[in-house]
Order: structure tokens, then sequence, then C-alpha cells
């Protein structure tokens, strides 16, 4: 396909966004692209940023008729830039695109449109190491019509953010709070694609969380409320035992939980590390008792916006508990620097999950 730059962006020679802000210091530029039955995928094209102009009848606005997908790109040491897995991103939006009814987008064709708005964007990122531009794919059923079924028609776009990290600042645990009246998700549900309902169903146990002190819900699997699934949009890890041969756990797969590719690369990479990376249910009282008995050590958390982000102290109905000393431990530091290097290509990335943007 051949995409046209808009006047303004030939010109424009774009300063690197030196101090981002919360999800806000978006790029300049957006990518479309729109979807029908007779035409398919059809009119690519990059633009600047620019607001969307909707029908109030907009079916993924009534019916939530809409996926999304998060990934990252990061400055590497030699001055280019790189997004982190993209194919496996496009392959959890096509994923999450057949949960919804909604047609999938070509794996390629993904990857080229998070291309395109890199080589657009890629002079907003500096070359300070914490930064990074988080990329935000978005699909919407489009039809302005409240039938409930599926959109005949569907619009995609990309765009991006400039996004800040944590280092040079000691990085710092969470105290996290259980929540045993809702659930993220269920059996059957969508909890396992990222789809924008899933999200909203969550803030209220997020602000309760917020009222008891704590930064972060966790999420019990919602059949036995026994099983722990996630931390608010990140997956789980426990540590047991310290140093090497250190167990890397993460709660399996259960339907209900979303297979962050965070996790999946750092059960990857536990595994070069001399750990022990495992799946396996671990339920709320053994999380209570392996820590109080020194079993488990460390507990963290993964996802592409968080990266790794340690957990210190739990809040829960049944008596409060801290992990560790409630400082971020050796094995959840060690991971992390093993993630922000291969983010940076400067640790070997045997599997080619950096992807250059030329
Ligand atoms: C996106 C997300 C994650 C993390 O996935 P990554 O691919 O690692 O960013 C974990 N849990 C939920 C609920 C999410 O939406």
């Amino acid at each position: 396909m051949t995409i046209t730059f808009d006047q303004n962006s030939a010109s424009s020679a774009p300063q690197p966004v030196r101090s981002p802000g919360h999800g806000d210091a978006f790029t300049d530029h957006m990518f479309t692209m729109s979807w029908n039955e007779t035409d398919g995928w059809h009119k690519p094209g990059l633009s600047r940023l620019h607001d969307l102009t909707l029908h109030p009848g907009t079916i993924g606005l009534h019916y939530a008729q809409v996926i999304f997908e998060g990934l990252k790109a990061h400055r590497q040491a030699d001055g280019g830039v790189a997004v982190f897995r993209p194919w496996e991103h496009a392959r959890r939006f096509q994923r999450s695109a057949r949960r919804l009814a909604m047609p999938e987008l070509p794996e390629d064709v993904f990857v080229d449109s998070i291309e395109q708005l890199l080589r657009a964007d890629q002079g907003l990122l500096s070359d300070d190491p914490s930064h990074s531009i988080y990329l935000r794919p978005l699909m919407f059923g489009a039809d302005a019509n409240l039938m409930l079924r599926p959109s005949h028609t569907y619009e995609y776009l990309v765009m991006a953010f400039v996004a800040g990290g944590f280092f040079g600042k000691a990085l710092e645990t969470v105290s996290v709070w259980v929540s045993h009246e809702h659930s993220r998700a269920i059996p059957g549900g969508t909890g396992n694609v990222k789809c924008a309902g899933n999200y909203s169903g969550s803030f209220v146990a997020q602000l309760q969380a917020q009222e008891a002190g704590c930064q972060q819900v966790v999420w019990l699997d919602p059949v036995e409320r026994t099983w722990v699934e996630e931390m608010g949009g990140m997956n789980m890890f426990f540590v047991r035992g310290t140093g090497p041969g250190a167990e890397i756990v993460t709660p399996s797969l259960s339907g209900s939980l979303l297979p962050g590719v965070t996790r999946d690369t750092l059960l990857g990479l536990a595994e070069g590390m001399g750990y022990v990376p495992r799946e396996e249910k671990v339920s709320l009282e053994q999380w209570r008792r392996e820590c109080a008995e020194g079993r488990i050590t460390e507990v963290f958390a993964s996802g592409t916006a968080a990266v790794v982000t340690p957990v210190g102290h739990v809040k829960d109905r049944d008596g409060d508990w801290t992990i560790g000393d409630g400082t971020p431990g050796p094995v959840t530091l060690a991971m992390r620097d093993a993630l922000v290097d291969l983010h940076h290509g400067t640790a070997p990335d045997p599997k080619g999950w950096l992807h250059r943007i030329s």
C-alpha cells in the first residue's frame, strides 16, 4: 500500500519530548484504515493526529465492540528505534477481533501500520533510556445503527504517546488490595482478550483499592474466588526461594486472565537466567502462607505499560501482610533489568523479538 504524508508532517522537524506526561504526550500522527464487506480493509493512511467525527449511534460507543493493543518502541544503543514483539501483538489483536465478531486485521498490515507511525514520529523519542513510545492500535464497530448485532463497518487506527519511566529513581513497591466483591472476567467471557469493556468494569474495584490506601487491585478467579488471577491490567509473578534456582511462578492461563506478551517474555528470560519458570494456580491462602513461611520471597506484576512492578504489601479482609521486607527483591530487579536490556538491544535477542524501524 502507498501512503502519502500530509504537507504538515513533511515540513516539520519534530523535537524529542523531554518530559513525557502520563499518557497524554501524544505523538503528531495517526494511522487510519476502514473495513466494509465489499472492499475489505481499504483507505489506509497516515495523517496528523485529529479528532474523530462519530455519529451518536456508532455501535462501538453503545455496545463496546471495541478492541485495542498496547506495545512499545524503544531507542536502541546505536540510536535506532525498535518495537518489541509486534507480531505477537498482531496475533493477539486477531484473537480479540475474532472474540468480538470483528474482521481480523492481517498480521503484516498491523505491523506495517506500526512501522509507518513510528517512521513519522520516532523523532519525538529522546535518547533518555527511560522513555519509550507507547503505541495504541484500536478497532471499533463503526455502523450508525442501534440494532443489537455486530457492525458491518469498522475503523482501525493506531495512535501513540511518549511514555516516561522509572530509571534513575529507586524502584518502589506497590501495595495491593484484594477484591472479594468484583470479578474482572469470567470463564467463557472476554477476559482473555483485550477489549474495551473489560476495563470499564474494573474501575470501581480500582477505586476501592485506592480508598483502602493501595495502588492496585488484585483479581481472584470469579468462580471459586480462591485463585489469584491478575493485578489491575497486569500479570502476576511469585518468586519462590532466592538466587539461582529460584522458581518464577505465574498463574496458569485460566481462560479469564489475559495472556500478556510481557508474561511470556519473562517466562522465557527466567529460564536463561537460571531460574525455574512455572505456570501454576496460586491461591490467595497459599500466597499468604508461603510469604509467612518465607517460601515466597518476592512478588511482581508485568505488562507493557508498567514493565516489571514489584509488590510490597497486601491488604486483605482477612489480614494484611508484607512480602519479604517490603522492598523490591533481587530476583525482581534482575528480571526487570534483563527485560529492559532486551528492549534496548543491549542484550542478545536470539528469538528476534526486536523489530527495527528503518
Ligand atoms: C494488556 C494486559 C496485560 C499485560 O499484557 P502485555 O502484553 O504484557 O502488555 C495483563 N493483563 C491485562 C488485563 C491486560 O489488559
